[in-house]
């Protein structure tokens, strides 16, 4: 048995929804002279890291929160953030790792492993990440240098990208040095 069903999570959602107060739609928004800038949170999708929870988030800080194994700036992220710079404008990405992520964990080569085991004809497989990382604040420091030189992301922008480490056992986030000459 899983830990926790669909049913049981349609159940839940189904007691949410009875206390559920409905967002405004973009067209209501628009009219009411809503600007849609956002900041862009990468962070990892791991259940005890929830920066909804640590951030506290309100619907009108217009945070978008970007959850991948270990919140790394992959090439899929990289085309989020251009995504939603032409779609709303951002004014910041702040990328954050945490202690004890499962990526610290694994090695990408032990996953490569695995899959190419399962099916060895698929040779792209020698060539996926899967984002493990040995250090920490480096792992923050590397993500932050791939989006201030990534050609997609304007200087604006590049300039206003920051990285923090979540530690999960106090709850306290730390902000991660970059130099720019990294
Ligand atoms: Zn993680």
């Amino acid at each position: 048995m899983p830990i926790i069903t669909p049913t049981a999570l349609l159940e839940r959602n189904k007691k949410y929804a009875e206390s559920h107060q409905g967002f405004p739609i973009i067209a209501e928004a628009v009219a009411n002279g809503g600007v849609f800038e956002a900041t862009l949170v990468p962070t990892c999708v791991d259940f005890r890291v929830n920066p909804d929870h640590f951030l506290r988030t309100k619907p009108e800080d217009q945070i978008l929160v970007a959850r991948n194994p270990a919140g790394r700036v992959v090439p899929a992220f990289l085309q989020e953030v251009m995504l939603f710079e032409a779609f709303l404008g951002l004014t910041s990405v702040v990328v954050i790792h945490h202690t004890d992520c499962g990526a610290s964990h694994f090695k990408d080569d032990d996953i490569r492993k695995f899959h190419k085991d399962r099916l060895p004809d698929h040779s792209e497989i020698d060539h996926m990440v899967f984002g493990a990382f040995d250090n920490l604040e480096q792992s923050v420091r590397d993500d932050i240098h791939i989006l201030k030189t990534s050609p997609y992301i304007p200087k604006k922008l590049a300039d206003n990208c920051h990285g923090f480490v979540y530690d999960i056992k106090t709850g306290l986030l730390t902000p991660v040095e970059y130099e720019t000459h990294v």
